[in-house]
């Protein structure tokens, strides 16, 4: 999912929807913005892209300087209406607007124990949880939110706006990002520094894990709720969800996938090959830091179809398998009677890179090297990027060689967990790679064998 604020800047809803349209990739499922002008607030959400959820008259509406807004793509809770962001909850001390980025961990027992207090649901999905737990501590906003968070465990990027203030709150190992950036006299909130281009942010700020950053009375201030643990920024996020204009805690997205194509290009020195392909459009980075680190010339090998959204992140195997048939085709005149190295950015279930590989022997390729810039995805994520259990992840049940076998390349080859931490200094997840959780599972350590 994406989150994004708007903090005293006129016209925020208008922000907030050229904020979402830069996050647009974090999630298509859902969308929606709630608005305050100081006294009410508002919202307007759906299901589907923010153009379509979105057009002139309830932006309209949503008259005022401060705002939220979310993209959503649901790994916990499915893709119900009730699901959809901003959530709001209404009571005799005023209207709270959430947003959440992120899966906790321990939400099914924090659910009963809130139901078992006489909590009632709207929807299925992790966040609402949130809203709830506020309600129910005591004291000052941010008190009641710093009591919350210490709560919840697992990985939140989560954005409250009352009439008059928002609060972003980023988990103790700061699974997924979150930044500030000034624009105007106020401020904007955002789960990718992609969009403060878009808007004119400047003076980036990340918030850090086990913050809360509180935007009120004119002004921001950083509270700490918990100490700072292991930083552990999702390796996923660098390697394939993120967009290459954003930097995630000032390491930006691009460059670090340039030098994992340039890692995978030392192991395979003396390789004799004609042309570097990416996939397109998130391995072009890891592909041209390849083709920079070996000499060997880049080309622009498949096309993608940029009007077939992107294949994974559809809910179902069966939209899926269709998306990857419409999205990608090979360029003949190039890859005919090429020895091809070609770069992924990952392998989850496979099905992608089988089918990349027959689309460029079909158009003529006389050998495919493939290689991954990420290690072998083994184990699920809990922490907000897919929803493939062990069973889906084919690296999970087999060899490299018995993959390499299975998507018919000449060769295969991985990053290794160390070469991926090697490349930036900051902390990372790499619990999908190696099994190392950085949190306690609860209620999905059972699904670990599924
Ligand atoms: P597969 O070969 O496993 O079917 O697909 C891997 C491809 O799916 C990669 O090219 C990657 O860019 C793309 N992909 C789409 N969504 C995701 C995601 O959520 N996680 C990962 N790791 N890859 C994804
Ligand atoms: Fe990211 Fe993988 Fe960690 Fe999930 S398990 S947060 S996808 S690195
Ligand atoms: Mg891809």
């Amino acid at each position: 999912c994406g989150v994004f604020g708007v903090y005293h800047v006129a016209e925020a809803a208008s922000l907030t929807y050229y904020g979402l349209h830069a996050l647009q990739h974090r999630g298509q499922e859902g969308c929606g913005i709630a608005v305050s002008d100081g006294r009410q607030v508002k919202s307007h959400k759906g299901r589907g892209l923010i153009s379509e959820v979105f057009s002139e008259a309830p932006l309209q509406r949503l008259s005022g300087d401060i705002a939220i807004g979310h993209v959503r793509y649901s790994t916990a809770g499915g893709n119900l209406l009730e699901n959809v962001q901003p959530m709001l909850s209404v009571s005799h001390r005023g209207t709270l607007a959430m947003v959440h980025n992120g899966q906790i961990v321990n939400a099914t027992r924090l659910r009963n124990a809130l139901e078992d207090a006489g909590s009632i649901f709207q929807g299925t999905s992790d966040s609402e949880i949130i809203l709830h737990l506020i309600q129910r501590q005591k004291g000052s906003l941010l008190e009641k939110i710093r009591q919350t968070a210490l709560q919840l465990e697992g990985a939140f990027a989560f954005l409250i706006m009352s009439e008059n203030s928002i609060y972003a709150v980023r988990d103790r190992h700061g699974l997924r990002p979150l930044s500030y950036a000034k624009v105007q006299d106020g401020y904007c909130i955002s789960s990718e520094t992609c969009t403060y281009d878009v808007i004119s942010g400047r003076s980036i700020v990340d918030v850090q894990p086990g913050e809360i950053v509180k935007f009120s009375d004119d002004r921001v201030e950083h509270f700490r709720y918990a100490p700072a643990e292991r930083p552990a920024m999702c390796a996923m996020e660098y390697i394939y969800f993120s967009r290459p204009d954003s930097a995630l805690d000032g390491v930006n997205v691009h460059l670090f996938r340039k030098a994992s194509g340039a890692l995978l290009a030392r192991k395979d020195q003396g390789i004799e090959a004609d042309i570097v392909i990416g996939v397109p459009d998130s391995s072009i980075s890891a592909a041209s830091g390849y083709a920079e680190a070996s000499g060997i010339p880049y080309e622009m090998g498949l096309i993608k179809n940029r009007y077939v959204a992107r294949t994974f992140i559809q809910p179902t195997q069966q939209l899926r398998d269709r998306g990857v048939r419409m999205k990608l085709s090979a360029i003949r005149s190039i890859v005919e009677g090429k020895r091809i190295i070609l770069i992924d950015d990952s392998i989850v279930r496979g099905t992608t890179s089988r089918r990349i590989v027959q689309l460029l022997r079909e158009a003529g390729a006389r050998e495919i090297h493939m290689r991954i810039a990420s290690p072998m995805i083994t184990y699920p994520c809990f922490y907000g990027v897919d929803t493939s259990t062990r069973q889906e992840l084919i690296a999970a049940h087999k060899s490299v060689q018995e993959l390499c076998d299975y998507i018919h390349a000449d060769s295969l080859r991985f990053l290794s967990v160390e070469e991926l931490r090697s490349i930036c200094k900051g902390g990372l997840c790499t619990a999908c790679f190696d099994g190392q959780y950085v949190t306690e599972l609860y209620d999905y350590a059972e699904k670990l064998n599924e």
